[in-house]
């Protein structure tokens, strides 16, 4: 689970993006804290990077895929 701090850094949202899950080894549409949505494994990405593919970590047998769903979005000034 992430761990911070300062919660007054940080801003609530319902924004639906944090809804959608993503595939493996495609674009990540923000820079931010991804989850797999199956384990809890946590991985941070770069604007323009894409989510680590099928096999980046182990999964016990029968739990499922690796599942990306963006936890943390990183806000950048303009
Ligand atoms: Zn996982």
């Amino acid at each position: 689970m992430a761990i911070y701090k300062n919660g007054n850094l940080l801003h609530h949202s319902q924004d639906q993006a944090f809804d959608a899950v993503h595939s493996p080894g495609t674009a990540a549409p923000f820079a931010g804290i991804y989850r797999c949505a199956t384990c809890g494994h946590e991985v941070g990405i770069a604007h323009g990077h894409t989510l680590p593919p099928q096999g980046h970590h182990q999964h016990a047998p029968g739990i499922g895929p690796i599942r990306w769903q963006l936890l943390v979005f990183a806000q950048h000034n303009p």
